[in-house]
């Protein structure tokens, strides 16, 4: 017997509309890149997405066209989002952090139609655009005014691009799963992959993300969403607040310390969501300069390890509330989020604080298992190891056009590449992305374990644990660190820190000083490359 219930497709339009009825005056902020701050609401992004929509549509753009974005987080971004996506296109997000040659590369592959930019990569593109075989239009993210001289092909500003119509638009009557957003992944080996998210995995994600004890936002927040949307899916924030008619601050091109706690004081922020490295620049600028968070309440940190000494400084310090998230692009993109399960609240703070450490716990809609070579299950007591599969609906069951080939197992899970632990609470714990993992005399050692002590040094800024060859225990860990400015310390300093803190066995054999540590597109620690910088360095423990 079929459920008597209507048929209401889960369609991203649905979103804006539900925010533009119900939120119609709730603002979205933004910090323009021209310069001054810009103030609009939820029923003027809901006019002018439609507009988007309608300019598209008059432009050529048909359902299941993938329309690129080159942009930072704004007001017309994310009319932009809406606009594509209801109209049926597909919004394609664009790191601009990569490599132009795999900016062309993946525009090319998505078989971008049009490409709405922002001012600041305009002459990326002029300089890539001979490349760029599938872009008939670039539409500049500003007015008239601004409008840059720019030999990219048929250009023309944003405001003028809508301009010519009005918001009287249907929204495309769609199926569910039609596809509805794109993200390539910055592939540090091989091309980007590019996944493919629908209608259907954006709502449902929105919704799981947002439930009370994962990102938990309400009407009355104001969100900072300082991870981009260009970041894997704007870690569903896009979605999340306008269903609930939060106030969004985005705060386009400036991410530094001073401009983002500018942004959050001035908007009364009390929600907001990035990566560490993010973190550490808005921590080092409040601690220089000795100021108080006074409206902040919470904060997601995710995309890499959360450093024990970014969580103390956020609830020690400054009495925020550290929600540590772990996901991924192909996760739309969160899977786990460490929040307290009932009974844990009365714990003392120093436990309290190394379950949040930890990963943490699947949203609804994520199925997660660890398993070992055989793909045979791992116990969930905190201490095996494996590699760490998921399954849900708002999870990728392949890329875009293939590529990659078959990614699920036959149950249907999808290996993350992460190697993790998973305790019988239900937390998981991140040890290593699994082409990093070092193993000594046989055994997994934990670089991010010894990353997150080795950054509670009080002179150390970032820190990276490799693994080098060594004769006897096939290889061993080298701590590579970047102290901070003005900052001194040895290598035995360090050790001496980590001395306790870890297992003996996991000690590194040496530490090294540089002044950068490489990232990716991403803001991820590359390790590839770091071991290739280091692949000539001798552990003083490798002497036969
Ligand atoms: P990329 O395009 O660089 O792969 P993703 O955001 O999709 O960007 O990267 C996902 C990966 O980032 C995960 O598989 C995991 O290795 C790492 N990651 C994300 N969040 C965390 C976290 N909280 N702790 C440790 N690693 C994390």
């Amino acid at each position: 017997m079929r459920g008597l219930m209507q048929d209401w497709s889960l369609l991203t339009s649905k979103i804006l509309d539900h925010a533009a009825l119900y939120y119609g005056d709730r603002e979205i902020v933004s910090r323009s890149i021209e310069g001054p701050m810009h103030r609009t609401t939820y029923s003027e992004i809901h006019s002018r997405a439609r507009r988007v929509a309608k300019a598209l549509a008059r432009e050529g753009v048909r359902e299941g066209d993938r329309v690129g974005t080159l942009a930072w987080n704004s007001w017309r971004h994310l009319e932009a989002w809406y606009g594509i996506a209801g109209l049926g296109a597909v919004y394609h997000t664009i790191n601009p952090r990569l490599f132009p040659e795999q900016i062309a590369y993946i525009a090319n592959h998505a078989e971008d139609k049009l490409l709405f930019t922002d001012l600041t990569f305009v002459p990326l593109l002029e300089k890539i655009a001979s490349h760029l075989t599938s872009i008939e239009r670039f539409v500049v993210m500003t007015d008239a005014a601004h409008m840059p001289k720019t030999s990219l092909k048929k250009a023309m500003a944003y405001e003028d691009f809508i301009a010519g119509v009005d918001d009287d638009f249907d929204w495309a009557t769609l199926d569910e799963n039609a596809a509805c957003g794109l993200c390539y992944t910055s592939g540090t080996t091989g091309n980007p992959k590019g996944v493919l998210y629908s209608h259907r995995s954006n709502v449902l994600h929105g919704l799981a993300a947002n439930s009370a004890d994962a990102l938990g936002l309400r009407n009355r927040d104001t969100i900072l969403p300082i991870v981009p949307m260009f970041h894997a899916n704007a870690w569903a924030i896009a979605f999340a607040a306008p269903m609930i008619g939060a106030k969004l601050v985005m705060p386009g091109m400036k991410l530094d310390g001073p401009s983002v706690y500018e942004l959050i004081e001035t908007e009364k922020v009390t929600f907001s969501a990035a990566v560490p490295t993010v973190w550490l620049m808005l921590l080092q600028h409040l601690e220089q300069n000795n100021l108080k968070l006074s409206t902040l309440k919470r904060v997601a940190i995710g995309g890499s390890a959360c450093p024990q000494s970014m969580i103390e400084a956020f609830e020690g310090k400054y009495g925020v509330e550290v929600c540590h998230a772990w996901g991924m692009t192909e996760m739309s993109p969160i899977g786990t989020l460490a929040m307290m399960k009932a009974g844990m609240e009365d714990l003392p703070h120093a436990e309290r604080i190394k379950i949040k450490l930890k990963q943490g716990r699947p949203i609804f809609t994520v199925e997660m298992k660890i398993v070992d070579d055989d793909n045979k299950e791992q116990p969930r007591d905190g201490k095996a190891f494996g590699r760490l599969k998921v399954r849900g609906p708002a999870i990728a069951s392949g890329y875009m056009k293939g590529e990659g080939g078959q990614v699920l197992d036959a149950e249907g899970f999808f290996d993350t590449g992460d190697v993790a632990t998973i305790d019988p609470d239900g937390f998981m714990q991140i040890t290593d992305r699994a082409k990093d993992v070092i193993k000594s005399g046989g055994e997994w050692i934990s670089s991010i374990e010894i990353e997150n002590f080795a950054v509670g040094h009080p002179a150390v800024a970032e820190a990276a644990v490799i693994g080098l060859p060594h004769p006897k225990w096939d290889e061993r860990p080298l701590l590579v660190c970047v102290l901070k400015k003005g900052a001194s310390a040895t290598a035995a300093d360090i050790l001496a820190y980590l001395d306790g803190k870890i297992a003996k066995w996991w000690m590194p054999d040496d530490v090294a000083f540089v002044d950068e540590i490489p990232h990716t597109a991403t803001g991820k620690i590359q390790k590839v490359t770091l071991r290739e910088q280091f692949k000539a360095h001798k552990l003083p423990t490798a002497a036969e």
